[in-house]
């Protein structure tokens, strides 16, 4: 998957996903990105939320609308992510060691954060004091 959140300088939230699917998909199968609520979820006054990985354990959870939800109840991006990942690999951790999901989230504030099952997931930022940075998320594994 490939998403974008962005806030520009009058302070407009706005995401995009895309997706290229799972190798060896069922035919038909959709998976989270093009689910809003699931692989992309943004709400104007809160923040924005996209997410890669396997869709089907996003969809299970509305994970970027959940991740925006605990960013409404206060939390950081960065905690917010690391709570649905959290949650993610709760429901089981055995099979959890086998899947990839990562969230990138960015609030109303400007603040970004991310958080993954597996070590492997970036992104990058561009803001007013950096143009393109990469950056390693932290993991669960
Ligand atoms: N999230 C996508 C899907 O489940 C896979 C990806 O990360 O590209 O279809």
């Amino acid at each position: 998957t490939m998403g974008t959140i962005a806030l520009d300088a009058a302070g407009n939230l706005s995401g995009m996903c895309t997706t290229s699917g799972m190798a060896f998909k069922l035919r038909g199968r959709l998976g989270d990105s093009p689910l809003i609520g699931a692989g992309l979820f943004v709400d104007g006054d809160i923040g924005a939320v996209t997410c890669s990985g396997q869709g089907e354990e996003v969809i299970r959870m509305a994970g970027s609308h959940t991740v925006v939800e605990l960013m409404r109840q206060g939390l950081t991006p960065a905690e917010a992510c690391k709570r649905a990942i959290e949650r993610i690999v709760k429901r089981d951790p055995e099979k959890a060691k086998t899947f990839q999901v990562g969230f990138i989230a960015l609030n109303k504030a400007g603040d970004v954060g991310a958080y993954a099952v597996q070590p492997g997931f970036s992104y990058t930022l561009t803001n007013a004091e950096q143009n393109g940075v990469l950056i390693k998320s932290l993991s669960y594994f």
